[in-house]
């Protein structure tokens, strides 16, 4: 083994019983993975564990047998359950010392606040033979970064508002200098209106080639309701060429996929959606029954929305239907709540009551009861009526839990918007 060998590989492990509960979910190796990747590292395993010595030495001892870079995260307190400090420093056989000025250091803290520094925080001074000590100006328990054998174990404090300036200032920058000149580049696209195997199928054969290629490109489809996710990721030491045949990669997805791509960097719907209306002057108003706001919440995540979100009207009840937008009694009851006249009605109410560029009309049934044989749960009808004041209506059929449902309605909703907006560029120029 030589010292000099990069570091290409990491493995998190988050310490604590709190972690193993229903309640605490394990975020820094989320954080950790993105930050690790960024230096070349990849991600080859994570674990969480309680405050149990044995366990914990039988978890890092495989991880130092497994990976370059192991990080463990939290039991760094002063206190008997805060076991990570003393396990790392016992399996690696370092004889511990205490240090001087991190005793001092933690005096000091307790003392601005009128306190003595109780004797248990004595423990959080106790360093490992050779262990870099990392400052905590945001909490009491110092970080460790210990250089073993060609190997680097990293000891972080628990909490992200902690760990996350401490990895920043003080481990970034030694883990990237001994990481190599490899780094790991990513690009993503989002689609949305196709499922899952349609996407897998336009794409699979672009993409299985790739993999055969120096350096290969990873493709990773992620579906969610309302939206597959394509990340295309490789591995180089030029950063120029990397980027261009990531970009000339996504390039080829797009072509297979044409317009069900509405993102080729991430960004979500909604801002998509905003930037087209903004550019071009356009606004929007939204009549929604069962996604219950959701349509115009999400529109109004993005700062800057004033310029084109005019108004809105959640009509929930039959009579607010009536009430607010001018949907006939009659045209409901021929047709009920939820169908394609009563969503275009509705789209028309909301954009003649509000003047804007385009009227939203959304009616289903998100569940899990309230369903019929014609019209399950998850029959959503979406109207949009547009600057020219005609209607673009459809009805889907969503698949998903209650809250799945409104959001993918509000989605394919944006989605008719987002198309009307591209398709009418398309005609006007050709
Ligand atoms: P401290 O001295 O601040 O107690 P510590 O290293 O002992 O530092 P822990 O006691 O293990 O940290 O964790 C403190 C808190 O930090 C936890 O209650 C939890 O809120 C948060 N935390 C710990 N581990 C994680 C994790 N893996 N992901 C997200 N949050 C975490
Ligand atoms: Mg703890």
């Amino acid at each position: 083994m030589t010292a000099d060998r990069p570091l290409r590989t990491a493995e998190v492990i988050a310490v604590g019983s709190e972690l193993l509960g229903s309640t605490r979910l394990d975020t820094n190796s989320l954080y950790l993975s993105e930050k690790l990747a960024a230096l070349g590292i990849e991600l080859r395993a994570k674990a969480v564990v309680g405050d149990s010595r044995d366990d914990l030495a039988k978890i890092f001892r495989q991880a130092l047998d497994r990976v370059d870079v192991v990080v463990l995260t939290g039991g760094l307190g002063p206190t008997d359950d805060d076991v990570t400090r003393d396990v790392v420093g016992s399996v690696l056989n370092l004889p511990f010392t205490e240090d001087a000025s991190i005793v001092e250091w933690i005096e000091q803290r307790f003392s601005r606040r009128g306190m003595h520094m109780p004797e248990v925080n004595r423990r959080q001074a106790m360093v490992p033979r050779g262990a870099i000590v990392l400052d905590n100006p945001n909490g009491t328990a110092p970080g460790l970064f210990i250089e073993h054998e060609g190997k680097v174990v990293v000891l972080l404090p628990g909490p992200p508002r902690e760990l996350q300036p401490m990895f920043e200032r003080l481990v970034a920058g030694p883990l990237g200098s001994r990481s190599g000149s490899e780094r790991i580049y990513n690009t993503v696209l989002l689609t949305t209106g196709r499922g899952e195997s349609h996407i897998e199928e336009a794409i699979q054969p672009i993409y299985s080639t790739w993999r055969e290629e120096t350096p290969p490109i990873e493709t990773t489809i992620l579906a969610t309701p309302g939206q597959i996710e394509v990340h295309l990721s490789l591995r180089s030491d030029d950063p120029v060429k990397a980027k261009a045949r990531l970009t000339s990669a996504r390039e080829a997805l797009v072509a297979a996929l044409g317009e069900a791509v509405f993102s080729l960097d991430g960004r979500p719907m909604e801002q998509i959606l905003g930037e087209l209306l903004r550019d071009r002057g356009l606004t929007i108003s939204a009549a929604e029954s069962c996604t219950g706001g959701l349509f115009l919440s999400r529109l109004t995540d993005v700062p800057g929305s004033s310029a084109y979100v005019l108004s809105g009207v959640v009509a929930y009840s039959n009579r607010a239907k009536t009430d607010f937008l001018g949907v006939s009694p009659d045209l409901i009851a021929a047709h009920g709540a939820v169908s394609e006249p009563v969503a275009v009605a509705m789209a028309d109410g909301i954009r003649s009551k509000t003047g804007a560029s385009f009227g939203i009309g959304i009616t289903g049934i998100a569940g899990p009861d309230g369903g019929t044989p014609e019209k399950p749960v998850g029959t959503v009808a979406i109207a949009v009526v547009g600057p020219d004041g005609a209607a673009k209506v459809r009805t889907l059929l969503l698949a998903g839990s209650r809250s799945m449902i409104k959001f993918w309605a509000t989605q394919a909703a944006m989605d008719v918007v987002r198309k009307m907006i591209v398709r009418d560029e398309a005609v006007c120029r050709h």
